[in-house]
């Protein structure tokens, strides 16, 4: 029975020194998904902003978030300020998933999408085009300063601080119309948040992808710490077979007499050569031989590596590989577990609220609120004026022209002043001070339920109705020729 190593997470002072890594690359499987995701996200990422898009209004740009407008506009979806509760639905969508997926695969999302796995990948790339391959890197960076070292060691840095600059260049670009907004970037007349913003992506992108690097996963990324409450004995983690690595004398460098599969099985020794490229192309610098650590992102690069020597050796692969505890006692892996079934109805649930009220919202958001200081006033002509705000807001792409009616108080006339009709630009708002009279002899109660008709002219079953409630003290309703409330 095979047996994968999962022992206990090894201890680790914050204060201990830390030992620089300088990663082997790999071939392999997982190397290939990972530079597809990483090709992928980088396209999106610096790509998306340069997206045109049709919209009622006119063309624009595909993602844009427009703090001016209190907007943001993603594809067709245009989501205003007052919409937050959609962002806090989909916030907790996202934390729920990557529960759901922590608890099935591990950290697999640290591996293969967090944005600093694939900021690191992409500078470890240009360190090792610059320096070289593993040896060559830790001869230079032991080697005296030459000018060769300066001027390796500047590219470097320079190349990092270029992508950690394009990095802030491209996110401030999706806070505004990318043409002009680079235009202005580039000829000083962009607005002093965009400056301050590149400068933060660009120093915070170098410090964490170039200098910290690992140090930000295992130190200061707290899901790194809390995910160990997520794994259960189903959970799927990166994972050595200690018994067929070790056998029952242990690894063994592959000699003369030890290289053929059998003559070491014979001799007690397992398949693990101990060549050591499994610790070499982990970018956390750990020995997964150990066991499972906290530090592992559980990105497969030393599944590639082991791969990569069993085939060299003619042995079966998956000496390291993608297990569960479980299933390295013999049993199977069992996704279907009630944890992961609660958090994926739950998620379920909030998917469908969330598509629901997105399809589902009004264009307009319309808030009324009568005006309490005073409640009334009497006219000179003896009718009684009950005043009210109406706040409209057009979450629409096109500008509207809204009409305002009431309902259900015979009698009262509706006064909105110089307007008969309110004109609202798209994504704009508009507070209305709307007075609504009623001659005394038309009440007929303290109180008296009406209604607000707010209709879209340009769309004719663009309709909004809002209760509301007229006053008048009591002293007045005698004067009603129907007398009684
Ligand atoms: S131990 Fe393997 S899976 Fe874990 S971080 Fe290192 S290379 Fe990636
Ligand atoms: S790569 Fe495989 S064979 Fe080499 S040391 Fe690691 S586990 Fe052993």
């Amino acid at each position: 029975m095979s047996e994968v190593a999962t022992s206990q997470p090894e201890s680790s002072s914050a204060q201990q020194q830390r030992i620089p890594i300088y990663p082997r690359s790999v071939k392999g499987f997982y190397r290939r998904i990972k530079s597809s995701i990483v090709i992928l996200a980088y396209s999106v990422y610096f790509l998306l902003p340069w997206l045109r898009w049709d919209r009622e209004n006119g063309p624009s740009q595909a993602v844009i978030f427009d703090i001016n407008a209190r907007r943001f506009d993603i594809f067709d979806l245009t989501i205003y300020a007052q919409d937050i509760f959609w962002l806090a639905l989909f916030l907790a969508f996202a934390a729920l998933f990557l529960f759901f997926i922590t608890g099935i695969a591990g950290r697999v999302f640290c591996g293969y999408f967090c944005f600093q796995t694939l900021w690191t990948d992409v500078f470890m790339h240009i360190e090792h085009w610059v320096q070289g391959e593993r040896p060559a890197r830790i001869r230079l960076a032991k080697s005296k300063w030459t000018a060769e070292k300066i001027f390796k060691i500047g590219l470097t840095h320079f190349l990092w601080l270029l992508v950690a600059f394009l990095t802030g260049l491209a996110f401030t670009l999706y806070w505004g119309n990318a043409p002009d907004l680079i235009v202005d970037i580039f000829t000083f007349n962009a607005p002093l948040a965009a400056g301050v913003t590149i400068l933060f992506l660009t120093l915070t992108t170098y410090v964490m992808a170039g200098i910290a690097r690992e140090q930000v996963c295992t130190y200061m990324c707290p899901y790194a710490r809390f995910q160990s409450a997520m794994f259960d004995s189903d959970t799927i983690i990166v994972a050595y077979d200690s018994v067929r690595g070790e056998g029952k004398k242990g690894r063994h460098k592959p000699s003369k007499e030890l290289i053929k599969r059998e003559n070491r099985q014979q001799q007690g020794y397992g398949d693990c050569v101990d060549c050591g490229y499994c610790v070499q192309v982990c970018p956390t610098g750990i020995d997964i031989r150990n066991g499972l650590q906290y530090q592992c992102i559980t990105c497969a690069l030393c599944i590639d590596a082991c791969d990569t020597i069993m085939d060299s050796v003619g042995y079966p692969k998956g000496l390291i590989r993608y297990s569960s505890e479980n299933e390295a006692q013999g049993g199977k892996t069992n996704i279907f577990k009630p944890r992961t079934i609660v958090y994926g109805l739950v998620m379920v649930v909030i998917a469908v609220l969330f598509f629901w009220g997105l399809t589902t919202r009004s264009v307009v958001d319309i808030s009324v609120r009568q005006v309490r200081q005073p409640l009334f006033v009497m006219l000179s002509n003896g009718d009684i004026q009950n005043r009210y705000d109406i706040k409209i807001n057009n979450k629409a792409a096109k500008p509207m022209t809204l009409v305002v009616s009431l309902r259900g108080l015979q009698g009262a006339k509706l006064d909105l002043g110089r307007f008969d009709k309110v004109h609202i630009a798209a994504g704009g708002s508009s507070t209305l001070h709307v007075n609504v009279r009623m001659p005394t002899k038309e009440i007929t109660r303290e109180n008296q339920d009406f209604e607000f008709i707010i209709s879209n002219l340009n769309k004719k079953d663009n309709l909004w109705i809002h209760e509301s409630n007229f006053f008048a003290p009591k002293k007045y309703i005698k004067q009603s020729p129907q007398g009684a409330q």
